[in-house]
């Protein structure tokens, strides 16, 4: 944020010394969200061990202004599908990301979600990627990803969010077409 605030020195005398700075909408709009990025508490197999590892006091996701996970889709921004995808949970995937309101962001965290993982040749129950369901803004690999891999995918949620426009409305109809409604 400091990069791009502009801060205007008045004269001595003036009440309003170092108390104005000058930014876009965009910079301030972009700096309070990804400062404040609240995850879903959602978790579908081994994967999310980890991602509950992230949130606890030895990785501390909360220093990286991520830490409150919300218990319900309507507070939360970040869906991280954290585990195995079966066919029979992939309705209620898509459900709780309709319920997200927008701007959502989705990271899909190890090799099950980003493409069937270990059951992508004989897991007939498993779908072969959550990007068939939804769209996927970071993929992290692993099996399962280590929690500092889970932090740089948040990293890299929030360099995009640092990228928006935040009156373009284009990136909702940007969203890429997905194969399975
Ligand atoms: S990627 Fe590995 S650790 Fe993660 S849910 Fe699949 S099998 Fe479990």
């Amino acid at each position: 944020m400091a990069e791009s605030i502009q801060e205007i020195n008045l004269n001595n005398d003036s009440p309003t010394r170092d108390n104005i700075l000058i930014t876009s909408v965009d910079q301030l709009v972009n700096w309070t969200r990804r400062s404040s990025v609240w995850p879903m508490t959602f978790g579908l197999a081994c994967c999310a061990i980890e991602m509950m590892a992230t949130g606890a006091s030895h990785y501390d996701i909360d220093r990286f202004g991520s830490g409150p996970f919300r218990a319900t889709p309507r507070q939360a921004d970040l869906m991280i599908v954290a585990g195995t995808v079966s066919h029979k949970m992939a309705p209620r995937v898509k459900r709780l990301f309709d319920q997200m309101p927008e701007p959502k962001y989705v990271m899909a965290m190890g090799a099950c979600t980003v493409c069937g993982g270990p059951y992508i040749k004989h897991g007939y129950h498993v779908l072969k990627g959550v990007d068939r369901l939804i769209p996927v803004d970071v993929y992290v690999p692993g099996c399962p990803p280590r929690p500092e891999a889970l932090l740089e995918g948040l990293f890299r949620i929030q360099d995009k969010m640092k990228r928006e426009r935040v009156l373009d409305r284009e990136r909702i109809g940007l969203r890429p077409k997905l194969l399975v409604e």
